[in-house]
């Protein structure tokens, strides 16, 4: 079971900005949802 589990996840698209569309790459769970630019802005 704990592979569907991986697979769930992995078939999860790319976390995406909510104001620009970037893709995020950090995981940080704090990040919410908008990327390094849009954040600092
Ligand atoms: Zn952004």
């Amino acid at each position: 079971m704990l592979e569907n589990v991986i697979e769930f996840f992995k078939n999860l698209p790319p976390k995406k900005c909510t104001q620009c569309g970037e893709k995020i790459e950090e995981q940080h769970e704090c990040y919410g949802t908008t990327c390094d630019k849009c954040n600092h802005l």
